[in-house]
């Protein structure tokens, strides 16, 4: 490391008792002043590295956050004085002399206490100054190198790709900047490098990575920004295989490098399986209550509510002192997210250790249903077991949210489980107006075995393709996905036709890609995952927000630089553009 330290010898985070006698002079803000009488004070100066006492037998008029220049000499505290709370606590600068760099007003915000988002938001500059951004943005760093590490290592090549592309369809809106040059056009954000990397491939590249900025405009959630950057990565002549091998290995060492522990193995499930056990497909594996299949045991059952096509359940431990409140709140929720009911039973103890279940649906189930289904959840008594009954991508979808919600832990518990989710549908689900949903992007290569379900189209049958894409998931956060891609213009085209682009929009849009893939396009596979989320797990933060220097409110704006705000008439016409009135 560069030793150069400027106006300052040490940082005051690194002083300690080893220090003791050695004259030194730090730079930095005042964290907090306290004054004995006239001519004592305790200044306790702050660095990026944290905070040494600095004791000042002078009158000075140093307030909170005045930037500050003091020399002194490193001395242990008197007995009893130290401060195990501080790193540099064992110390303190004695003799000081203090410098005043620069005053400043009083605090607009507290750096201290919590304080409402937007105001941390309006002074951020302010709030980086707090010891959780200051760790945060560090850690956010440290990912960012050692992905660079890993990936260079692997033998993939950065390459920047542009800005101001055509449009790259990732499932959000577009933003869009309007052309000077040609008036009426515009250029649209890119929402991925998607295409861009794909005509890397057949450009010979080869192993293509990029730290990139993505853009979308859609609803902002705590794990989503407009913007947000991806490590992006694309391989010829390998397989999801390999590609899962690379992006292992790259967050592991991301990981080691940040928490010091490897990451450990990455478990692969289908998708299929995914949605059976956790009803999602991206499931948070810290904890079990898995989904358990009850179907068969109500096959004959009299008891009109089980007599549908699925009936799943999950075991709360220790779950029979949930209050009533509790499950109503339960039971609005899964009707909430399409259910017509929620199930509950309290399971107690018969005389004979057995356990027994205890709810209102008991009346019209049988002995037998009565005492199979605690076996078949492995629920004994204190537990709660609850039911979906509906059609089976129903139940699992609520029954997946329901888990969640009563078994979830705080990001910063459960350590990270990571696994690989492979082998999802091309199509998703098919919405009101009979369009298949892409389940990853449109440059997804299907499974071999499905390409006939894909010509024969339509409804039901499109549900079956298989596709050859793969997610990464940690503790339930989708980290990233990839896939192999069609690199094969004919069955791209029955892509975009199975979601309803017709030949002439397919043209238009991705006629470039389709005539590159005409001119040698080797077989190839890609993947990219959120370095925003990423870095959150690392920081053990629920928020991305946490971890950006200068996010967007949950409204998409930025209360520090007021964007976004209006232009310049001017400005409007050269770029050919009139407002409508509102
Ligand atoms: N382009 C995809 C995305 O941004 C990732 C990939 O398929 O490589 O989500």
């Amino acid at each position: 490391m560069n030793e150069a330290r400027g106006l300052r010898t040490h940082y005051c985070g690194e002083l300690g008792a080893a220090d003791e006698g050695v004259p030194v002079v730090v730079c930095g803000w005042v964290d907090r002043r306290r004054t004995h009488g006239e001519h004592l004070a305790f200044l306790d100066v702050r660095d990026h590295t944290g905070v040494v006492q600095c004791v000042v037998d002078e009158r000075i008029d140093a307030r909170n956050e005045y930037v500050v220049r003091i020399a002194g000499v490193v001395r242990i505290r008197p007995e009893g004085t130290a401060n195990p709370a501080l790193a540099t606590g064992e110390i303190e600068i004695g003799d000081c002399g203090v410098e005043i760099l620069k005053r400043a007003e009083p605090m607009p915000i507290p750096l201290h206490t919590d304080v409402d988002e937007n105001l941390r938001l309006r002074y951020r500059y302010l709030d980086l100054r707090r010891a959780r951004m200051q760790r945060n943005l560090r850690i956010r760093a440290r990912v960012n190198a050692a992905i660079r590490q890993a990936m260079d290592a692997q033998g993939f090549v950065e390459i920047e790709t542009p800005m101001l592309v055509a449009s790259t369809p990732e499932g959000a809106r577009d933003f869009v900047v309007p052309s000077r040059l040609h008036p009426g056009s515009f250029y649209a954000l890119p929402q991925s490098p998607q295409l861009f990397k794909q005509l890397c491939m057949v450009g010979g590249l080869d192993r293509y990575y990029q730290i990139a900025r993505c853009l979308r405009d859609e609803d902002l959630r705590a794990d989503r920004q407009f913007e947000f950057m991806q490590l992006d990565a694309e391989a010829a002549f390998v397989g999801a295989e390999e590609v899962i091998d690379f992006i292992t290995t790259a967050v592991s060492h991301t990981v080691e490098a940040v928490t010091g522990s490897p990451l450990g193995e990455v478990p692969i499930i289908t998708w299929n399986e995914a949605m059976d056990r956790y009803g999602s497909d991206k499931p948070d594996t810290r904890f079990g209550m898995e989904l358990v299949d009850c179907t068969d045991l109500f096959a004959g059952t009299q008891a009109r509510v089980f007599q549908v096509p699925c009936v799943k359940g999950i075991t709360v431990t220790g779950g029979a002192e949930m209050g009533r409140n509790r499950i109503d709140e339960l039971t609005a929720a899964c009707k909430r997210w399409g259910a017509k009911g929620l199930a509950w039973f309290r399971v107690g103890e018969s005389e004979d250790g057995a356990p027994v279940l205890d709810g209102a649906l008991c009346k019209f189930m049988s002995a037998e249903e009565q005492a199979t289904l605690p076996q078949r959840l492995e629920a004994g008594a204190g537990d709660m077991v609850m039911l979906i009954a509906d059609e089976p991508r129903l139940a699992n979808r609520v029954l997946g949210l329901l888990r969640l919600e009563l078994g979830r832990p705080p990001v910063s518990e459960g350590g990270l489980a990571p696994l690989w989710v492979v082998d999802f549908p091309l199509f998703e689900d098919i919405d009101d107006e009979g369009n298949p949903q892409p389940a990853h992007h449109p440059f997804t290569m299907p499974h071999p075995d499905d390409l006939d379900y894909l010509v024969r189209g339509g409804g039901e049958s499109l549900l079956r393709v298989r596709s050859q894409a793969y997610d990464l998931v940690i503790n339930g956060w989708e980290l990233g996905s990839g896939s192999v891609r069609i690199h094969d213009a004919a069955i791209q085209m029955q892509v975009f036709a199975a979601l309803g682009i017709d030949e002439a929009e397919a043209e238009r849009r991705f006629g470039f890609l389709l005539e590159a893939f005409g001119y040698g396009a080797p077989p190839h596979a890609g993947f990219a995952f959120g370095i925003d989320r990423l870095a959150a797990l690392l920081a053990g933060e629920e928020n991305i927000r946490e971890v950006i220097a200068f996010p967007k409110t949950q409204s998409g704006a930025d209360p520090l630089t007021s964007a976004p705000g209006p232009v310049e008439p001017a400005h409007l016409a050269e770029l050919g553009l009139r407002l409508r009135p509102s």
